[in-house]
């Protein structure tokens, strides 16, 4: 018995150790939280049962995983622990009554706060200027990851209040649901390969040795606690702890509540347990924790874990279901995505029929097979996803899948290339992928055709009304007329916007024909160096990866394109209706342009533009584009949650212009630029 156990133990922790190297240094788990918190738990009971078996490298007994290569390392001045967890409610009530019984039933208030899953960091603030950012790393040393931190808008660089000589403060800096649905977007639009959840993204841009890549993605911060490290705050409990904090300019959490009953913070819990999903970032739990500073200071830690909080865990949103088959979709650049098909099963009230099974490898490594009894999770964001088999209930009759040999829409034969995960179809006309890049050819983005839907686009297919890209412009309104419910206010909207389209910005229609790895940025650089498709087309590989920002797989995706005969017929097709396919020669010299001389720094969110939009449209006008504001900014261009270059012109007194005025000045930039330099 002790020896299966032992054997079990050594087999978990082994397991435990990979997973959390994968989540923890890789940042790119495996398995989801909810298994890899079951294998701890079987650990920690085998552990409890048979305390010989505890070793001191458990990892029940460790926090986090090492510090990455690369990074320099900070020693923490108070250790970053984990936490203890309880599943329902039976240990959240076992957890508050030993707490009690610790502190001699003294009474306490607790502070309830959602457990926001992202990355936790400590900051360290000298003179009321922030000095230092590290990760939590093994807990006792961390990464230094001052610099991408100091990109992230809501940690604030200096204090507003007086603040002490040295102050640390603790929070869990994560990815928004919203800016990561951008992300997968854009990655979309460019046909590549998505990015699985926010935390993993998420915590992934901030331990990244290039500052930029945080500075990218709009990640936030919520603060969560004040640290015992320097002098002793000037209140006794962390509720009024993270009151302070919130005068000096931290972000703390709208949502904390400081509870007096179970009662309370059982109805905080219920109420999130739902409302969570409603929430624009990840929450895992709620943390409860004892408020009084000095009962946490006299409960102090056990193990890797204060005793003073807990963090109650919100419920897997788990089900088990039959696999019935597995499909396939076909995504616009060919990529060969299977999913599940289910029997439909209810999970956390949504019934639930497909879910993802992301790529072959990863099918075959979970040894998923047709026929089986499968656990999916619904986890936050990300589509529903199978977990992996039900092994106990395979009867024998279940079959392993194997990818397709030909597209299941266009039977032309299937290639895998050999550094990538994906199965592709390279038919660039097979109707599958004509689907998901006409819709791509006419979204916002790209040529703008409003009033042509995703609907619409399928009718067209269907009715073999439109065959290529270019067929869209060779459509008559009496084409459009005779479709089944569709009038004449619509053709007529539909029509005129196929026409307007004609006109699109060259970075536009480049991004509109869809080719692989070319997002709106990667058109916008091209066009920066090339004013035509045709001298786009005609550029050699080395040449286009000559182009800053153009790495070698864009360079061969884009001459790849344009050396296929269909692609080259439809180039010529939409050339003979009248799509413009050239800008006019951008001057390389400022000189005698109407903001020549003008420096502009371009901030937050635009409506009308992308970031690269806008700055591409300042530098043909001649202005010159800089990355921070200094006395030497003329224009801080700011749109929607700008941020501290802001304040920073603000405080410089640049001239600051939202998105209307820089509309203005785009269209009238010689009277702005002379009245200002007046
Ligand atoms: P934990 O669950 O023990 O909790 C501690 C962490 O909670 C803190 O470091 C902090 O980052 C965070 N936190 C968020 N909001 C907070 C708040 N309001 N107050 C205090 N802390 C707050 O964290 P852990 O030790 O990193 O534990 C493991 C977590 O990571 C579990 O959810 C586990 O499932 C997951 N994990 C998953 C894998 C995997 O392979 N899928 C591997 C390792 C860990």
């Amino acid at each position: 018995m002790a020896q299966t156990a032992a054997k079990r133990a050594a087999e978990l922790r082994q397991e435990i150790n990979s997973h959390n190297h994968r989540y923890y240094v890789l940042d790119d788990p495996v398995v989801s939280d909810s298994e890899y918190d079951r294998l701890l738990q079987e650990l920690r009971g085998l552990e409890s049962e048979h305390p010989e078996l505890l070793t001191p490298d458990s990892p029940t007994q460790r926090v986090g995983g090492a510090p990455a290569e690369g990074f320099t390392q900070v020693e923490h001045s108070a250790p970053m622990l984990s936490l203890a967890n309880a599943f329902n409610r039976e240990d959240l009530e076992n957890w508050l009554r030993r707490t009690k019984a610790l502190v001699d039933d003294e009474e306490f208030d607790l502070v309830c706060e959602l457990k926001i899953d992202g990355l936790a960091v400590n900051l360290t603030y000298e003179n009321g200027v922030f000095i230092q950012g590290a990760t939590r790393g093994d807990g006792t040393v961390g990464e230094d990851v001052t610099q991408n931190l100091r990109t992230i808008k809501t940690i604030p660089l200096s204090l507003l209040e007086d603040a002490p000589d040295r102050l640390e403060v603790r929070g869990e800096v994560y990815l928004p649901i919203p800016e990561f649905r951008r992300m997968n977007e854009e990655l979309a639009a460019k046909g590549e390969q998505l990015y699985m959840n926010p935390r993993n993204t998420g915590a992934g841009s901030v331990r990244n040795l290039n500052p930029k890549v945080t500075a990218s993605r709009n990640m936030e911060i919520w603060v969560y606690s004040l640290t015992g490290a320097g002098a002793p705050p000037p209140v006794d409990g962390h509720w009024e702890a993270l009151e302070w904090l919130k005068s000096l300019g931290f972000r703390i959490n709208p949502h904390n509540r400081i509870c007096r009953t179970i009662e309370e913070v059982i109805d905080f819990y219920d109420y999130w347990v739902e409302a969570r999903h409603d929430l624009p970032y990840e929450a895992d739990g709620v943390v409860v924790k004892v408020s009084s500073l000095a009962l946490q200071d006299a409960l102090g830690v056990v193990g890797r874990e204060p005793r003073w909080a807990i963090a109650y865990k919100f419920p897997a949103e788990q089900a088990v279901t039959r696999l019935l088959e597995i499909g396939i979709n076909v995504g616009r650049t060919g990529s060969l995505n299977p999913y599940a098909v289910l029997e439909p099963v209810v999970v956390s009230g949504a019934t639930v029929r497909n879910a993802s099974l992301h790529n072959e490898e990863d099918i075959h490594r979970k040894d998923i097979r047709l026929g089986d009894w499968v656990t999916i999770e619904r986890a936050g964001d990300v589509i529903p996803h199978v977990i992996g088999p039900v092994l106990d209930r395979r009867t024998g009759d279940e079959k392993i899948f194997r990818m397709p040999s030909e597209c299941p829409v266009c039977g032309t034969a299937i290639v895998k290339p050999e550094d990538e995960a994906m199965h592709r179809c390279p038919n660039t006309s097979c109707p599958a992928q004509f689907f998901e890049l006409l819709k791509h050819f006419v979204s916002k983005g790209a040529t703008d055709i409003d009033g042509l839907g995703e609907r619409w686009c399928q009718v067209l297919i269907d009715q073999g009304l439109v065959t290529d890209l270019a067929g869209l412009y060779t459509l008559q309104k009496d084409d459009l007329l005779q479709l089944e419910r569709m009038g004449d206010k619509l053709a007529t909207r539909i029509m005129a916007n196929i026409e307007a389209s004609k006109q699109k910005p060259l970075p536009r229609l480049l991004f509109a024909l869809g080719i692989i790895h070319v997002g709106s940025e990667v058109a916008e650089l091209l066009t920066q160096a090339y004013n035509s498709i045709d001298e786009i087309a005609a550029a050699t590989e080395e040449e286009l990866a000559e182009i800053p920002g153009i790495g070698p797989k864009i360079a061969a995706s884009i001459a790849s394109y344009f050396q296929v005969k269909a692609n080259k017929s439809v180039i010529e097709k939409l050339r003979a209706a009248g799509v413009s396919m050239k800008q006019e020669p951008r001057q390389t010299s400022a000189e005698g342009l109407p903001l020549a001389g003008k420096t502009f720094v371009v901030t937050g969110t635009l409506n009308g533009f992308s970031r690269s939009e806008a700055e591409s449209r300042i530098k043909d006008l001649g202005g010159k584009i800089t990355s921070s504001v200094t006395r030497k900014t003329d224009y801080l261009v700011v749109g929607e949650s700008p941020g501290s270059k802001l304040a920073a012109a603000q405080r410089l007194e640049t001239e600051i212009l939202d998105e209307e005025a820089f509309v203005k000045l785009l269209d009238n930039p010689s009277l702005e630029a002379g009245e200002t330099s007046g």
